[in-house]
Formats: C-alpha cells, sequence, structure tokens
C-alpha cells in the first residue's frame, strides 16, 4: 500500500517537473516567434515615392506665332460678350490673327475630338501628359489633324477663322482653353510669352 501510494505521488512531482520545463520551452518558443515575426514585419519597406507634386504650370509654346490678346480668361468675374450682347465668364483666351493662321499644338500629345458644332464652330481637343487638355475653337474647316492622332508640340493642326458663332462679332481670333485635371484655368499662365515673370 505505502509503496503503490508513493508512487502516484512521485509521478505528480515528475510531472511538476515536467511542466515547468515544458512552460520554460513554450515561453522560450514564444520568445523566439515574437522576436523572429517583429524582425520579419519591421524590414524596412521599399515604399514607392510620392509622384513629383507640380508646382510649376506647364509651360505651352504659343498656339499662333504671331497674335493679339483680344479677351482674356474670366472665371470668376463677368466680360461683357460683343457678340451675344451680354456679361459672361470667358473660360479661355482669345488670340487675334488673320483668318488663315496656321494654328499649333501646344504640347505633344494625342488628339482627343476634331468637331463642329454650331456654337463653338470647328474645334480641336488634344490631351497631353499630366492630365492637362488644350482646347482650339473658331478654327476653319480645314482641319490637318485626326482624332487619335498623335500630336508633336509645335505641330500645325488647323487655321484660325470665323466659325465660333458665339464669338462671330469679335474679329478673327483663335478662342484657346487649357483645363488642368479637369478644371479651366488660365492659359496666359502656361502661354510662353504671356506668362508673368
Ligand atoms: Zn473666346
Amino acid at each position: 500500500m505505502k509503496k503503490t501510494s508513493r508512487n502516484p505521488a512521485k509521478a505528480a512531482n515528475f510531472f511538476k517537473k515536467k511542466i515547468f520545463y515544458v512552460i520554460v520551452a513554450a515561453s522560450m518558443l514564444v520568445i523566439a516567434t515574437t522576436v523572429t515575426l517583429s524582425l520579419t514585419l519591421t524590414k524596412p519597406r521599399v515604399v514607392p515615392p510620392d509622384p513629383p507634386v507640380t508646382v510649376e504650370p506647364v509651360t505651352m509654346r504659343n498656339p499662333i506665332n504671331e497674335f493679339e490678346v483680344q479677351k482674356g480668361f474670366a472665371n470668376d468675374k463677368l466680360l461683357w460678350c460683343t457678340t451675344l450682347k451680354l456679361w459672361e465668364t470667358h473660360l479661355g483666351i482669345d488670340l487675334a490673327a488673320p483668318n488663315g493662321t496656321q494654328v499649333f499644338a501646344v504640347l505633344d500629345g494625342t488628339v482627343d475630338s476634331v468637331t463642329n458644332s454650331a456654337l463653338d464652330g470647328v474645334v480641336i481637343v488634344i490631351s497631353h501628359a499630366e492630365n492637362v487638355k488644350t482646347v482650339y475653337k473658331s478654327l476653319g474647316e480645314d482641319t490637318l489633324v485626326i482624332a487619335g492622332q498623335t500630336v508633336k508640340r509645335g505641330d500645325a493642326i488647323g487655321f484660325v477663322s470665323d466659325t465660333m458663332i458665339t464669338e462671330v462679332k469679335q474679329a478673327p481670333h483663335l478662342h484657346f482653353e487649357v483645363i488642368v485635371s479637369g478644371t479651366y484655368v488660365d492659359p496666359a499662365a502656361h502661354l510662353v510669352d504671356l506668362i508673368e515673370k
């Protein structure tokens, strides 16, 4: 009896000792895992750099070689429209030049569209890098590009005319617009001869 009652005690004692080692081994495993994980997770990751912030406006070639600014850009004030006889905003710049004067792409790009509308006349829209679009209105029907065509800065795209009915009472001119990320901006801030220095 004594022998049998001593054995479980011994076994329990042995088990207790074993538990101690098991706990120590488990703790070491946990520590090792934590250290490994933290080393793996805190490894410096390759973070792509932020896209460069455009501070300076894109400088564009003039769409016409020789011109007079006939009417400026006005998105927050009203300008008198001699044709429509009313005050209105003017989301482009009017560059006066004789009928038939060549009009050039101001930057490299792709022609979005060439259209002929009742109010704006013949219009070319070109897409450029950095979410910039340029719009050329009041062109003659003898355009030199088609939609989808790639153009280089300085390529001739069409000719000045007076097809823009809403501005027809002004002398022949190009109505030129610049749209950056969907917002009309003052083209004078982008055209090489008009940028305020
Ligand atoms: Zn205009």
